[in-house]
């Protein structure tokens, strides 16, 4: 998407002042909170779309016929259109709400499993996948016999097309693979990529749940068959999702869960199925979430994807000169291109304890394997930390995490 909005030079100060949660404290120093890549803080214009909601006109969705539930279904379906416009989908049926990422995934591997990938079909995952655009898909290795194939990343996350193009065989059926990865933030050349898989006649899936947060997505342009973002990483709530399906890929797919709404007829015989999207939205979805999320989607468009996507990148390269002067500590991932998502390791340090002694400092991090052991392998470590900035942060807070570092450094060394 492209809001068409100059690239302004925004006022963090004023913009970080409508994140109510940024202004309390951590252990008596200020919060510094860089871990946004697993979950982003959510401003005043969420909390109060979610109370408001919850105050004013809260019921079930679709099924009533009394005035509150007019109300909430039309908050919840502007929600859907508002989905749609920042995707840049073709129509709102093909925004289908989910209970997270996660659950986006497993619907397209189950809805899959039984209409179109079997026993020796083929399906294309990268190397820097997260576990939820892994798992699903192990799924149908282990249930249909279905062959995972594995594309490598450079050390900096980045995808070769020919060796990509070379993993097609006349069994591909589907490439599952991330448009930005949550350890490494390197965006994959998408457009390309789904090129490429059209030209095998397999479908294309996209993991956008970091690459939707960072920069304007327009599926219309990449022209994937699957797209899935998650409200929690877009300033938005927890408990909701999204997946985009191409229509036509959608009416392919029969439902994956069962029950309320999805549904055109029931009898004690047969039964039916309602269109997309609505077909895969059985029982109550997540109301006040989906709301919540149009409204982060709006607040979004309101400062401006391209806006956001600059205060970032000046970030990612402030921290990154830092980073570069500390001999102690190494960097993974330097795409030139890359989102704010910084891997990092501290010699000599356990990236446990370098997480726990910089949360000491007021600095928030996150350590681990980031749900993503192939990567992880891929790289020669168990576990990396990880600072990941949104568009609250500023470049005191880069300073903090420098300074935090460097009295790490001092305390193991
Ligand atoms: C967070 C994340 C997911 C999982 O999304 P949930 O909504 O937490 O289930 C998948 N892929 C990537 C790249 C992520 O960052």
């Amino acid at each position: 998407m492209s809001d068409g909005a100059p690239i302004t030079t925004l006022d963090i100060e004023a913009l970080k002042a409508e994140f109510p949660i940024l202004s309390r404290d951590a252990y008596g120093k200020r919060l510094v909170y860089l871990d946004s890549a697993a979950s982003a803080q959510k401003p005043r214009a969420v909390i109060d779309a979610l109370s408001y909601t919850m105050e004013h006109s809260y019921a079930n969705v679709h099924r009533g016929l009394h005035l509150l539930s007019n109300e909430t279904t039309a908050a919840y379906e502007d929600a859907r259109k508002t989905v749609a416009q920042f995707l840049n989908a073709r129509s709102a049926d093909e925004i289908i709400f989910t209970s997270g990422g996660t659950d986006a995934f497993n619907l397209v591997s189950y809805a899959m499993s039984v209409s179109e990938i079997g026993e020796g079909d083929e399906i294309i995952l990268s190397l820097a996948e997260h576990h939820s655009n892994i798992v699903p898909w192990h799924f149908l290795r282990e249930r249909k016999g279905a062959v995972l194939k594995w594309l490598d990343v450079s050390d900096d996350g980045e995808i070769d097309l020919d060796e990509y193009a070379s993993l097609f065989t006349d069994k591909t059926k589907l490439v599952a693979i991330s448009h930005m990865s949550n350890v490494l933030g390197a965006p994959a050349p998408a457009k390309k990529m789904a090129r490429i898989a059209h030209e095998h006649g397999a479908r294309i899936l996209f993991d956008g749940c970091q690459a939707g947060v960072h920069g304007s997505v327009d599926v219309q342009d990449i022209d994937c068959d699957f797209y899935v973002i998650t409200g929690h990483k877009l300033y938005g709530p927890s408990g909701v999702g999204v997946l985009y399906g191409k229509m036509d890929a959608l009416r392919e797919l029969p439902p994956f869960k069962g029950g309320g709404e999805m549904i055109d007829m029931v009898t004690t015989e047969t039964v039916t199925y309602n269109d997309p999207p609505h077909r895969f939205e059985a029982g109550t979805p997540p109301i006040l979430e989906a709301i919540g999320l149009g409204a982060a989607l709006k607040w979004m468009r309101g400062i401006g994807i391209d806006a956001i996507t600059a205060h970032e990148a000046r970030l990612r390269d402030h921290v990154l000169e830092e980073l570069s002067k500390l001999n102690f500590v190494r960097l993974y991932g330097r795409a030139a291109d890359k989102a704010p998502i910084i891997a990092f390791s501290v010699d000599g340090a356990h990236p446990h304890d370098v997480s726990a002694i910089l949360d000491r400092t007021g600095v928030a991090v996150r350590a681990g394997h980031h749900c993503a052991q192939p990567l992880m392998k891929r790289l020669g470590v168990s576990a990396t930390a990880r600072a990941s900035f949104g568009v609250y942060n500023t470049h005191e807070d880069v300073e903090a995490l420098i300074d935090g570092l460097k009295k790490t450094h001092e305390m193991l060394g």
